[in-house]
């Protein structure tokens, strides 16, 4: 069976490879006659799907032993409250603003601490990054937060911003979810970073938050227990009952990703190799056309989440129809911005970009 092209930005496509092997473990995990949905997350099975996920996850992004890996519940936008709840001490946190997600991010992060916008691309419609040096830090901020991959307006920091450069010392807080183990982080710059999985990692459910150990142990007295990193961290991850599921697929995802191989490259500079190639290939079939464009600058966009927009929109569910009916799936843009948003996740083969870049050949050409 070949299954469509699926473009989604979230809830995402998965690797083939990976659901075949949960069918196939679906009844009976490894020969311990029950499902993974079905085990006791003490028990020894689970334990050991557990560790390996945490380990592979360590080995594929190069996650320095003092950091820790937490496997959370409630998704990025509770990450928007977590993290002030841990780490603001209730004073000081900035924040830089470049689309719908980190712009979320400051306003949830208000209930809990002192929020300034560090810096906003508002005036260039969220279309640009404004550049580090210009960014307004406060000596005492807690830490400085950044959405690393705006999903919806499709913008990317292809370098993370060094802040002791720019003579902060304030941890960098990441919201990774949309790019996570797409490429690779240089933690040496990093304090904490967070993540859905649900986009690049596996079902809906886990977050992975990656903290550094000097940042635990400061959360609010008002802090679910449930939600402070050091009881998280203390306990392995087993608090309260893990997404155990949601954590076994994305175990699965890990050692598929362990397993890719471009050229010389493997693993996560493999992945980051093909992404590449295939973001530039659409980017070009966008930008070399009449009836598509792509508003953001070119040096901050995202390998990702493609927005791109028709010139003449009243053809767009005329594109939809044409994409869906060539089995390209999911290419509606979100509500907030139309148009149509391709993403392009590390499930996502190159075979696919190539169909749906034909697909834009083809209804330009047939609406010249
Ligand atoms: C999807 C997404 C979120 C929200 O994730 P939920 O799991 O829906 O809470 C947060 N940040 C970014 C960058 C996202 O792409």
């Amino acid at each position: 069976m070949t299954r469509p092209f699926n473009f989604s930005a979230g809830p995402a496509a998965l690797p083939e490879e990976v659901l075949q092997q949960a069918a196939s473990e679906m009844l009976d995990w490894h020969g311990s006659g029950m499902s993974v949905m079905e085990m006791s997350h003490r028990g020894k099975e689970f334990i050991s799907i557990y560790e390996h996920a945490e380990a592979d996850f360590r080995e594929l992004m190069a996650v320095p032993q003092n950091f820790k890996i937490l496997f959370m519940q409630g998704g990025g936008l509770a990450e928007n409250a977590i993290v002030p709840l841990n780490l603001s001490r209730g004073g000081a946190a900035d924040f830089v603003v470049t689309g719908s997600w980190s712009n979320k991010s400051q306003k949830e992060a208000r209930k809990y601490c002192d929020v300034q916008i560090a810096a906003t691309n508002e005036g260039s419609q969220h279309t640009s990054i404004p550049a580090p040096g210009s960014w307004q830090l406060r000596g005492d901020a807690s830490y400085v937060h950044v959405c690393t991959n705006e999903t919806i307006d499709g913008l990317e920091f292809h370098d993370l911003p060094d802040l002791k450069a720019l003579g902060c010392d304030a941890p960098l807080v990441i919201d990774f979810s949309s790019h996570v183990a797409s490429r690779a982080v240089d933690w040496s710059r990093v304090g904490l970073a967070f993540g859905g999985a649900q986009k690049n990692l596996g079902p809906a459910g886990v977050t992975l938050v990656v903290v550094r150990e000097d940042l635990l142990g400061h959360a609010l007295a008002i802090c679910p227990s449930a939600f402070n990193y050091k009881t998280v961290a203390d306990s392995g991850s087993m608090y309260n009952t893990p997404p155990t599921y949601s954590i076994y697929i994305a175990g699965l995802t890990f050692q598929w990703l362990k397993r890719q191989q471009e050229g010389d490259a493997s693993g996560i500079a493999a992945i980051e190799k093909r992404n590449i190639a295939k973001a530039r290939l659409l980017y070009d079939a966008i930008d070399n056309s009449a009836l598509y464009f792509n508003p953001v600058s070119q040096d901050c966009r995202s390998r990702m989440n493609v927005p791109f927009f028709l010139r003449d929109a009243s053809r767009n569910e005329a594109f939809l129809a044409g994409a869906k009916a060539r089995e390209l799936l999911q290419l509606k843009g979100h509500k907030s911005v139309g148009g149509m948003r391709a993403s392009l996740y590390n499930a996502m083969p190159l075979a696919g970009v190539q169909a749906l870049v034909r697909y834009l050949q083809e209804f330009e050409q047939q609406h010249a």
